[in-house]
């Protein structure tokens, strides 16, 4: 790890997201190039950010114009398995028909443990995990309080699960209301019983076609989550690089992968393989 300077360049990668420590606040790091910087200790403070002009693809490191699917080349986006639809989408897998862009990458991260949530990031949320990105992913989302509740053995069936909450429940995030901070906590345990029991039938057809074991519900109990924000904005402008290379102000907060300046947030997620100097 590299001690940042007054100003560091490198490209962003998403901001690296830890639980607190005995209940304190979620601990954040910027990843600018092979640079590190703990904002937690910049909160107050001014912190500037401009985009160079160049974009380097977040997995094979080739300068592209633009960015694909939130850091990646054309080339590795139409390449790449974990650019498919189907990862957004898990229930279209089509690694059965013999589709898939990469079986082998598939056989590492698609035919794995997934764990669905409720999480409660703007109210409540459904979503669908790879067991290992537990609490990674519910960080990211900015929630505030998260619990793990059904595993399955594949991508696909969490796909398929998500697609029958989905009848009940959000599975996408207000991220302005995320971003102002008005979300009330939720009782998550209730909501999990509520909801197995008004979805047993959908989850009936699915042990029929995949076995009685392929689905485990879990005894979990919730965690939550406390973001170090000094004050919630009221109105929400954004911040775009491709809009205007510097985003500049006092550094309020941090939820989610974003970064609350007093002159706006911006999405640091969005900009992956973006080129900036931070000071
Ligand atoms: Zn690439």
């Amino acid at each position: 790890m590299i001690e940042v300077a007054p100003a560091v360049q490198g490209c962003l990668s998403k901001m690296a997201i830890a639980p607190g420590e005995q209940g304190g606040a979620v601990r954040y790091t910027l990843r600018a190039g092979e640079h590190r910087l703990d904002l937690n200790a910049r909160l107050g403070q001014p912190l500037r950010l401009e985009w160079t002009g160049s974009i380097a693809c977040t997995h094979c490191g080739r300068a592209t114009r633009k960015s694909f699917a939130q850091g990646y080349c054309y080339p590795c986006f139409k390449k790449l398995a974990q650019c498919d639809t189907c990862i957004v989408k898990p229930e279209t897998c089509h690694f059965d028909a013999g589709t898939c862009r990469e079986p082998e990458w598939a056989e590492r991260h698609c035919f794995q443990p997934h764990v669905i949530y409720l999480a409660n990031s703007s109210g409540l949320k459904v979503g669908i995990t790879r067991g290992t990105q537990v609490p990674t992913r519910w960080l990211d989302q900015g929630a505030i309080q998260a619990l793990p509740i059904l595993e399955v053995q594949t991508r696909q069936q969490s796909g398929l699960v998500e697609v029958l909450f989905k009848e009940q429940v959000a599975d996408r995030t207000n991220w302005r209301a995320m971003l102002k901070g008005e979300v009330e906590p939720l009782d998550l345990q209730a909501e999990r019983d509520r909801l197995l029991a008004s979805l047993d039938g959908g989850l009936s057809g699915l042990r029929e076609r995949f076995g009685a074991d392929f689905l485990h519900v879990l005894d979990e109990r919730p965690v939550s989550f406390e973001y170090p924000v000094l004050e919630f904005p009221r109105k929400i402008v954004s911040h775009n690089f491709d809009k205007k290379a510097e985003a500049a102000g006092t550094l309020l907060g941090l939820k989610g992968q974003y970064l609350i300046l007093d002159t706006g947030v911006i999405n640091l997620r969005k900009f992956t393989g973006y080129e900036v100097a931070v000071g």
